[in-house]
């Protein structure tokens, strides 16, 4: 996989600090930092081998002379390098994206291979109720995974009424959206109110604007989870001067009453909870297929929207300067349209963003592992056995959780990095058939497939509990569960025993999909980050000059990921050192950042 770092210079934000003591890498205007001249600063290495020098003179390359001007009015963001990746880093593997939308994660060595599937938009045929069919309905798997942390609290399941055929108005008369119910308002602004107390850079960025619009003209349409955690990135778009269309990319996790608070607030915003797959489309449809308005940046979360405008209204194109795209999904695609020439504009994978990754991955999975367990079983997990598989981000965090509950970890691990980092840190490394007869939970988290295959399962105690907080739902051979001999009994919303013919049952969770997507809430601090990283990235992809960026896929500069930290750092009262200015010329690093090369690992 080749990677290759080239050097932007990053736009300077005339944003005005708020506390500028307590953000140092982000405020000053910087100077170029090279990677190079951090490189150069670190202490000699051990001669090795001319392979492992080799990709490390590829992982950080100089900078490229040839990289285009900042752009004047972003935030105040020292210039960074910036990586542009010509090919995605996910996992180790690569995608496939089946004919049926799911998408398949394939070990390095296989070719890529990605199609869209053809979409039906029959809006005059709609149904007013999700059945299976919505479930095989979307191109990405993002928008029919259950998302039940973004459940609705005020579900009117009663009203069968389809939002479409609803009168839609607002307090003030307005009628350009479609939502559930515009009377749940006042509860959804009060959802959103508790957001912005976890999303403390959105709302230090609204601040730092001061009346400054750097993203006035805007036009963005959205497609993301329609929750209270973006609704506050919404508002502070807005705030920052940019008209927004939001429609969601999932079907089952628009919250209806902040959609409805949206509404209330004039926001164009076409989402329930419970959409059909037709609706799915048509409120897409309804963002961008408007008279009088043009959207000139998107903003996506599975690709779903840039796909329909790349179908259906290619033109738009002309006028569009850039996709920021968050999910795994959508950015495989991006990087998939630019292999074939076909992105028309620049596109920023905020996926990547380290500070995205370490807390989707690692914090995240920490927290939400023990939620999503309790959710479904109630179990107790003091003294449980437990077997996690897979020792990267997700299995540590994982692991990590469930020790300080009490629990016996053991870790299986085909690398033998991670598995020494599993016995240093205090976990027992075994082979999955080892342990499989005597635990009482199973976790995957490794991003593979058929990791917990037919012949585990079968050896498995009764009572066992298995789940996947990995790749999609390929690491349990759930497949191989679905045969006469055995039965299925649905316990609970996403909670399946599978019971043999014996008696001995196990309990399967969200049927291997993954567990806290479908089960359990994502914190609303780490769902800030990303918000930042997005904000960010269109900010800097709207002002951007004509030719800074290419019809390429960029990742966020590293200063810019050390921005969205610092940002978050006075939640916590965090005082950060600043170098002297004998140590950064000791270290070769410029005092205000980058403070890492490319390469480094975290
Ligand atoms: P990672 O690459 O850091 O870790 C995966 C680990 O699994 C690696 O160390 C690898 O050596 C190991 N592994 C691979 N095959 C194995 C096998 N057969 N047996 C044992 N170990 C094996 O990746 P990560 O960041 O930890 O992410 C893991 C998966 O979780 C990915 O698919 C990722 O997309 C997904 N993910 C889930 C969430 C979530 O919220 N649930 C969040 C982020 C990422």
């Amino acid at each position: 996989m080749s990677v290759q770092v080239v050097a932007a210079k990053m736009a300077e934000v005339e944003l005005k600090d708020i506390n500028s003591k307590s953000l140092p890498a982000a405020m000053p205007v910087a100077q170029k930092q090279e990677e190079k001249s951090a490189v150069k600063s670190q202490p000699a290495a051990p001669s090795t081998s001319p392979a492992v020098s080799a990709a490390a003179k590829v992982a950080v390359a100089p900078e490229d002379p040839t990289l285009p001007t900042p752009s004047p009015n972003l935030m105040k963001m020292p210039q960074a390098s910036a990586l542009k990746r010509t090919e995605p880093q996910h996992n180790g593997g690569e995608a496939f994206i089946n004919p049926d939308g799911t998408v398949t994660e394939a070990p390095k060595t296989v070719k890529k291979q990605i199609q869209f599937a053809d979409q039906k938009q029959e809006f005059n045929k709609r149904t007013t109720k999700i059945g299976r069919r919505s479930l095989s309905r979307s191109i990405s798997q993002s928008s029919t995974d259950s998302y039940s942390s973004a459940a609705s609290y005020t579900d009117s399941s009663d009203d069968e009424t389809s939002p479409r055929d609803k009168q839609q108005k607002n307090s003030k008369g307005n009628g350009d959206f479609c939502i559930k119910n515009i009377k749940q308002a006042d509860f959804g602004r009060r959802e959103i109110e508790i957001a912005e107390q976890e999303m403390p850079a959105l709302m230090a960025l609204r601040k730092r604007a001061q009346g400054e619009k750097p993203l006035a003209g805007a036009k963005i349409v959205g497609c993301t989870h329609i929750t209270a955690q973006t609704a506050v990135l919404m508002e502070t778009l807005a705030a920052l001067g940019a008209q927004c269309r939001w429609a969601a990319c999932n079907i089952y996790s628009t919250q209806n009453e902040v959609a409805a608070a949206l509404a209330e607030g004039g926001f164009a915003v076409f989402a329930w909870k419970g959409e059909s797959e037709d609706d799915f489309w048509w409120c897409i449809d309804r963002c961008v297929n408007v008279e009088g308005w043009q959207p000139n940046m998107i903003l996506d979360d599975g690709g779903d929207l840039t796909h329909w405008i790349y179908k259906k209204y290619p033109n738009m194109f002309k006028k569009i300067k850039g996709i920021v795209e968050e999910s795994v999904t959508g950015v495989h695609r991006l990087y998939q349209l630019s292999k074939a020439g076909k992105l028309c504009v620049p596109a920023m994978n905020v996926n990547d963003s380290v500070t995205k990754q370490k807390f989707d991955n690692l914090y995240c999975c920490r927290e939400s592992i023990l939620d999503g367990l309790k959710r479904t079983t109630d179990v107790m997990f003091g003294g449980k056995q437990v077997v996690v598989c897979g020792y990267g981000e997700v299995g540590k965090g994982c692991s990590a959780a469930l020790k300080a509950m009490g629990s016996i970890v053991y870790v299986t691990e085909i690398d033998p990095i991670c598995a020494l980092q599993a016995c240093m840190d205090g976990f027992r490394l075994v082979k999955l058939n080892e342990v499989i007869r005597q635990v009482d939970i199973v976790i995957t988290c490794t991003g593979n497939k058929n990791v917990v295959v037919r012949e585990y399962l079968d050896r498995m105690k009764n009572g066992c509990i298995v789940c996947n907080m990995g790749h999609s739902n390929t690491e349990i051979d759930v497949a191989s569960l679905r045969t006469p001999e055995l039965t299925w009994e649905r316990v609970r919303s996403q909670v399946d025993h599978v019971i043999w013919p014996d008696g001995k049952r196990i309990v399967l969770l969200a049927e291997g999909r993954l567990l806290n997507l479908s089960c359990s809430t994502v914190p609303t601090f780490v769902l800030s980050i990303t918000a930042t990283t997005q904000a960010l990235a269109l900010i800097e992809l709207y002002n951007a000059p004509e030719g800074r960026y290419k019809q390429d896929v960029y990742l966020l500069p590293k200063k810019m990921d050390e921005y969205v930290a610092s940002l978050h750092l006075p939640t916590f009262d965090a005082h950060l050192t600043e170098l002297t200015d004998e140590q950064a010329k000791y270290l070769g690093l410029n005092k205000n950042g980058p403070f890492k090369p490319n390469y480094y690992r975290y």
